[in-house]
């Protein structure tokens, strides 16, 4: 299984990371993306891809959250990685309404150079899209020019969004949400064909059930993808198959 979204150089890693990669590695899980937020994590991300390479791979990107009045220059520093290291996609970029509106063009301009970006680099987009989901759509499809491909991160929208997104040729995102109860994510799980759909955590947030409220890691993919099985009453395996098999398409693995 590919864990498709997972901060583990957050610092609620920095005790236990060996650890916590080695117990990912026992769950069955066979790599790691690693989306990035901003130039004050960049040295810790890049430093954890080293350290397993292959294994833990990075994104690059400006994460919607981190956009203010100097999103120029860390889309400048972004630009910089992006020409001296190898990146499995522009990630997480995106709109995120839902903590600030206070530089919501800003979290505009960003996203739309962002998705320029990935056309440019001929990267996927990994997209961060709370309480914008239409919002995100729009501009995918206003400045995509069809070029884009990626995931919708988490996703956290409707049916009728869910197939926007696959229209556009998106993936939806599946992590922890789909263990709550509940969940308006597990209905759409069950409609939405496997080929559309990738596993992520988004460790260490949004843990799954049983681990919900705690920390969440990579291995705790297992949980996830048991629930994606019962819902759609299929195994595990094909769920692994068909979800492991769309995430190596997307990052060309
Ligand atoms: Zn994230």
């Amino acid at each position: 299984m590919i864990d498709t979204h997972s901060h583990l150089y957050a610092d609620e890693f920095k005790e236990d990371l060996q650890e916590v990669i080695q117990k990912s590695r026992g769950a069955g899980i066979d790599k790691i993306v690693l989306p990035a937020i901003d130039s004050s994590s960049h040295e810790q991300m890049m430093d954890l891809a080293k350290a397993y390479p292959n294994y833990c791979i990075p994104m690059m990107g400006l994460h919607p959250c981190y956009v203010n009045n100097q999103y120029e220059a860390e889309l400048q520093l972004v630009r910089e990685w992006l020409g001296r290291a190898s990146f499995a996609a522009i990630g997480e970029v995106g709109l995120d309404f839902y903590h600030s509106t206070e530089y919501k063009i800003q979290q505009e301009l960003a996203f739309q150079l962002q998705i320029e970006l990935a056309i440019e680099k001929g990267l996927p987009l990994v997209i961060h899209s709370r309480s914008s989901m239409d919002e995100c759509i729009k501009m995918i499809a206003a400045h995509g020019k069809g070029k884009c491909r990626g995931i919708f991160h988490c996703f956290g929208g409707d049916e009728r969004q869910a197939q926007k997104v696959i229209e556009l040729g998106f993936y939806l995102g599946i992590g922890g949400v789909v263990t709550y109860k509940n969940s308006s994510l597990a209905k759409i799980v069950e409609n939405i064909p496997l080929e559309h759909l990738v596993l992520e955590t988004d460790a260490p947030y949004l843990a799954p059930v049983p681990y919900r409220g705690k920390r969440n890691e990579s291995s705790f993919l297992v949980p996830i993808a048991n629930r994606v099985a019962e819902l759609k009453s299929i195994t595990v395996a094909e769920v692994d198959e068909v979800t492991t098999a769309n995430a190596k398409k997307i990052f060309r693995f």
